[in-house]
């Protein structure tokens, strides 16, 4: 039986290198990989899935009206998918995660979600909701604060301070993001200088 995943983790945990890995093990084996990514995040031109370390891979953006489970069956026609990867999980709609729960079910096909759990004023994101709801494995890939202790939280940053309010979402803007762990975000110390 095939299973959804969910791989969660705070900012800058080595997420999407992860995600490249795992698909290039697949591709390795003459296996057929499917992945997607958000479409909201278009700094790099939709439809990528960069890591930080400089590699990168082709994906399907998701937009908020796609229906994964279509992308699915039509790529599945064309060439039988053996695995579904999902960069910024995060960012999934309700019924996004439904239709990765039919790929799981219906077709016997895993999907790996990769994304954050909580937003930077701590509240759940949608996606990441319906994945804590409705995945076989929740798993935490660990990053550690600048203190050394694990980091759990996602501080916005702007102009070297810790913002605690405004939209959820924010894309291209100056802000910046740090992981921290419990203590130092709720203290807002960003870093060990002060
Ligand atoms: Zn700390």
């Amino acid at each position: 039986m095939a299973q959804l995943f969910f791989r969660y983790s705070t900012m800058n945990a080595g997420k999407s290198i992860e995600l490249i890995k795992v698909a290039y093990n697949y591709e390795e084996r003459g296996k057929h990989v499917l992945v997607l990514t958000s479409g909201l995040d278009d700094r790099y031109g939709k439809g990528v899935v960069r890591s930080r370390i400089g590699l990168s891979r082709e994906a399907v953006a998701v937009e908020e009206d796609t229906d994964i489970l279509d992308v699915f069956m039509m790529e599945n026609y064309r060439q039988r998918i053996d695995c579904v990867l999902v960069d910024e999980a995060q960012f999934l709609k309700r019924h996004h995660v439904e239709e990765l729960v039919e790929v799981v079910d219906s077709f016997d096909c895993p999907v790996i979600c990769y994304g954050l759990k909580n937003d930077f004023s701590n509240q759940l994101f949608e996606g990441s909701y319906y994945l804590l709801v409705y995945a076989d494995k929740i798993e935490e890939i660990k990053t550690i604060c600048w203190c050394g202790r694990k980091a759990t939280m996602v501080a916005r940053v702007v102009d070297g301070r810790i913002v605690r309010t405004g939209d959820q979402i924010m894309i291209g803007g100056e802000e910046m993001y740090v992981s921290l762990c419990r203590k130092h975000y709720n203290e807002g110390r960003i870093n060990g200088d002060f």
